[in-house]
């Protein structure tokens, strides 16, 4: 059997910290300015709005809808190759951020732009949970994670 290379895991920045951290407790945190009120991702040590230092994390719902994605057919890692192909969205979350994800529980040809879903956690290694999204109407035992591999669909 050939070993599967490791996978490249996040690293978290002092500004990041706060959003993994909420990952592992199973919370979608973002970051709210305690200037302006404006919430922003991804991290940063500014405010985008108001340049303020002062901020906070508030917990998000988890639901959001797909603002945009593409079905990736290359293997840009080897880590990746069993997950090909998969799928990269940009996400919109109910309370107006986006972030970039991976979209699984359905076949990445069901994707669709405005398509509503739902965040799950993949706890990847003890110390690193990777925020992904789901359709909203997919069951968690549609969902399967691969050990070594991450989150693949059931086919
Ligand atoms: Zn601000």
């Amino acid at each position: 059997m050939t070993k599967v290379p490791q996978r490249p895991l996040p690293r978290p920045t002092p500004e990041s910290k706060p959003f993994w951290d909420g990952c592992r407790n199973r919370q979608l945190l973002i970051q709210r300015c305690k200037s302006c009120g404006d919430l922003r991702f991804p991290p940063s040590l500014l405010c985008p709005s108001c340049s303020s230092l002062e901020t906070e994390w508030v917990p998000s719902s988890g639901k959001g809808e797909i603002w945009s994605h593409a079905v990736f057919h290359n293997v840009y890692h080897p880590a990746f190759e069993r997950n090909i192909p998969y799928v990269v969205a940009v996400i919109e979350l109910e309370e107006g951020v986006r972030m970039v994800t991976n979209i699984v529980g359905c076949s990445p040809d069901e994707v669709k732009i405005g398509m509503p879903v739902e965040v799950f956690f993949d706890e990847v290694a003890p110390e690193v949970t990777i925020p992904r999204f789901k359709p909203s109407k997919a069951e968690e035992s549609q969902v399967r994670t691969d050990e070594d591999q991450g989150p693949v669909l059931q086919r």
